[in-house]
């Protein structure tokens, strides 16, 4: 009797002990969340960057892994990526106060979710509700291509720019728009979709439901097709790029049309925001210089007299753009 009353005696006070930490854990995370790190995440469809941004808005430590289609299990191993990037910095969980998660669309940011990402098969996913129980840390959410435009906005060849659009060219063709210091979000977190501008009358279909978009005539993968038709040849667009200088004619060819469609889409953005600069990322900015005469020439030609000359620019930051842009978003509560 009196050792199973010792027992309990001893169970309450380590169960009163977890508790009082608990609590004394709580108020550290409370007061270093006033100006203290972010864990900001960029979730992409083959890797996932996690990086630590303390409050000197400096990328201190980051790492990556590999993205699993297995969302659950994507949460997980960012956690235990996240804690090992801690404690090899001497750090932890209590230096964190907030999580910003860049992630591909469509998202619907007022709901805290993954609409679909096709590469992967999410659909419908609560990525924000997922992320916040995981990390026990007030989460913001923010679609990749304008964490990238927020990142270049401030630390990169927009800093110092009212006014930005921003236009990334791979794979697909992303966008978006920060308008005097502030990123346009929309309605649901879409603005600035400009890969799904209509570059063609009826042209090919769209995995978006519509013909004729922007990316199927000027992105990475639009690159790699029109060369093949040409040719005959399965290049990619990188390969394409270093074959043009190399004096490739088809190849020279394939990017200047690629270039007069992106000319159009780039004077249409012009004309509806007025930016100062729009800034061009993605992989394909890395060939942008054997486009760029083709480009600023359909953007001259394309745009009223009133307007004055606008810049254009590729991307200053080369590859943590999105860790900075998630950062940016949790530290500033940008779209919530
Ligand atoms: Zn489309």
């Amino acid at each position: 009797m009196l050792q199973q009353l010792r027992f309990n005696e001893q169970f309450i006070k380590s169960v009163a002990h977890l508790f009082f930490q608990r609590i004394l854990a709580a108020d550290a995370g409370k007061n270093m969340a006033r100006n203290d790190m972010i864990l900001a995440v960029d979730i992409g469809g083959t890797k996932t960057a996690l990086g630590l941004v303390g409050s000197d808005d400096r990328l201190s430590a980051d790492a990556k892994i590999d993205t699993v289609a297995d969302f659950g299990a994507l949460v997980d191993k960012v956690y235990g990526a996240a804690d090992a990037l801690l404690r090899t910095n001497g750090l932890t969980w209590e230096s964190i106060g907030r999580a910003g998660i860049a992630c591909p669309g469509p998202l619907n940011i007022p709901k805290g979710l993954i609409v679909n990402v096709a590469t992967t098969g999410w659909k419908n996913i609560p990525i924000t509700r997922l992320f916040r129980e995981r990390l026990g840390r007030e989460t913001f959410l923010i679609n990749d291509c304008k964490a990238a435009a927020l990142g270049e906005y401030r630390f990169g060849a927009g800093k110092g720019c009212p006014s930005m659009a921003y236009m990334t060219v791979s794979t697909g063709i992303g966008g978006a728009l920060v308008l005097d210091g502030r990123l346009h979000d929309g309605r649901f977190g879409n603005a600035g979709e400009f890969g799904h501008l209509t570059a063609e009358e009826n042209g090919l279909p769209c995995g978006c439901g519509k013909r004729g978009c922007l990316e199927l005539y000027a992105s990475g993968t639009a690159i790699a097709r029109v060369y093949g038709e040409k040719t005959g040849e399965k290049r990619t667009a990188k390969e394409i790029g270093l074959l043009a200088r190399r004096g490739d004619g088809a190849a020279s060819e394939t990017l200047t049309g690629a270039a007069v469609y992106l000319g159009r889409a780039i004077a249409t953005v012009f004309i509806v925001a007025e930016p100062e600069l729009l800034v061009i990322g993605g992989g394909v900015s890395r060939m942008y210089d054997l486009m760029r005469e083709t480009v600023e020439q359909t953007v001259a030609a394309q745009l009223p007299r009133c307007y004055e000359k606008m810049t254009i620019r590729t991307q200053a930051l080369d590859g943590n753009q999105n860790l900075y842009g998630a950062a940016i978003c949790a530290k500033e509560g940008v779209l919530h």
